[in-house]
């Protein structure tokens, strides 16, 4: 592999011409594939088609405390739920919602709240103050930072390094501005990166000084049991470090089963201090009789405990781990040694984060666009859509099939080769 950036122009002139006959080639094919959404593949779907059998007209559908799951009622979910939930987690059965289909309506929600009623009783509700901002790790989940947009929060960049967010930065930040009121984390495998947070940073979250006394970290824990590995990431349970330091309010932590069951026909949860569940309990009741208990009674009676949770894990990293090999080998072959990209090898989680040559993701994905691959926007992992080295691209393995994404990751990794000889010779 030669190392493009030390080739002459004549040599990159060389490149330039059998690369962009192999780009005419590939746009002939009139490809029409999708790497852009982490969503799971069909079969991974199927993994989850007997919870759709678990409850029939015939069973009895009554919860382990007599609710009929039928009826209104169990404003916070069923007892077995909680437990269930509470296990994964690591928290309490007190400390925990069971809400509807998704967590990202539980996080939009919980913004909503904070900015109608504030964060607690007799907390100032955010929108009557002048200026809101949170914090966003980046690269980072772009509906995050849309949920920011949409309630006129400014949102303030911060680095990701490899044990997750810089530190310093954040707690210098937080120390001086009183208008910083949250910030997001996907902690554990995170998206796009892939990365675990160090139990370092999980302890700086806890005990770091905050000049706001109603902040609140957003901990988007939406890949807490998706491992591709036999050595899954440890993430250190911020809930607790959060009581040992004093300040258990602090957090709140999202998680659902849309990537272990359905998509979209899953369960969120919402785990938080008794205290933050009891003042969101208060609210919820205002918003709903109840969640889907049939839901919960499915997804239940399909696990029974979280062993057979495990097992099932598995089943799914066994359909996805191909694919995640089959990009990181692809990118080893086209580009390594080219120096003009890195990524990181996830141990979980749904994606691979890849980072160009300074100022050529754009063209990158606008390249592949043209070849028939369509990626996730450049930008769109970051505040506002806007990567200010403009390097970062979501590569996002799991939907298409294993023939799909060989055909996808070539016309990416010639993008990636073209793009970046053109910029090597401006
Ligand atoms: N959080 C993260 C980090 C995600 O990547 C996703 C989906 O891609 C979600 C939340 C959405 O979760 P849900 O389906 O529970 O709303």
């Amino acid at each position: 592999m030669s190392d493009y950036t030390v080739l002459s122009t004549q040599e990159l002139q060389q490149v330039h011409m059998d690369l962009l006959e192999k780009f005419n080639k590939l746009k002939d094919e009139n490809l029409a594939l999708d790497m852009s959404r982490g969503k799971p593949s069909p079969d991974q779907l199927d993994l989850s088609n007997g919870m759709l059998d678990i409850i029939s007209a015939d069973t009895p559908l009554k919860a382990e405390d007599g609710t009929d799951v039928r009826n209104y009622g169990g404003l916070d979910g069923l007892p077995e739920a909680k437990a269930f939930f509470s296990n994964i987690l690591n928290v309490s059965s007190n400390e925990i919602i069971i809400g509807g289909n998704s967590s990202l309506n539980l996080m939009h929600d919980t913004v909503a709240r904070a900015m109608l009623f504030g964060v607690n009783d007799g907390e100032t509700a955010w929108a009557k103050l002048p200026k809101v901002k949170f914090l966003c790790p980046s690269p980072g989940y772009d509906r995050h930072f849309s949920i920011c947009e949409l309630f006129n929060i400014e949102m303030i960049r911060v680095d990701m390094l490899e044990d997750g967010p810089n530190m310093d930065q954040i707690e210098k930040l937080v120390q001086e501005d009183e208008s910083i009121k949250g910030i997001w984390c996907v902690p554990k495998y995170s998206n796009p990166d892939g990365i675990t947070y160090s139990d370092e940073v999980v302890d700086r979250f806890a005990s770091m000084k905050t000049k706001a006394k109603d902040f609140r970290i957003f901990w988007d824990d939406a890949y807490t049991v998706h491992h591709l590995t036999d050595k899954p990431d440890e993430l250190k349970n911020i809930l607790t470090a959060c009581k040992q330091a004093g300040n258990e309010d602090r957090v709140l932590i999202f998680s659902s089963t849309s990537k272990i069951t359905f998509a979209g026909g899953g369960i969120g949860v919402l785990a938080s201090s008794e205290n933050n569940i009891q003042y969101f309990k208060k609210l919820l009741a205002m918003q709903t009789i109840g969640p889907d208990k049939l839901n919960q009674i499915r997804h239940i009676r399909f696990f029974k405990n979280v062993e057979n949770l495990s097992t099932h894990m598995k089943k799914h990293a066994s359909i996805i781990k191909p694919k995640f090999d089959m990009v990181l080998n692809k990118l080893e072959s086209e580009i390594g040694g080219k120096n003009i990209g890195s990524w990181v090898e996830p141990n979980g989680g749904y994606f691979i984060s890849f980072n160009t040559l300074d100022g050529c993701a754009k063209t990158v994905v606008s390249m592949a666009k043209e070849a028939g691959v369509k990626l996730t926007g450049a930008g769109a992992t970051f505040p506002y859509g806007h990567d200010p080295r403009d390097r970062n691209i979501r590569i996002a393995p799991t939907f298409p099939s294993l023939i799909e994404l060989e055909r996808a990751m070539d016309v990416f990794c010639l993008c990636v080769q073209l793009a970046s000889v053109e910029k090597l010779l401006k």
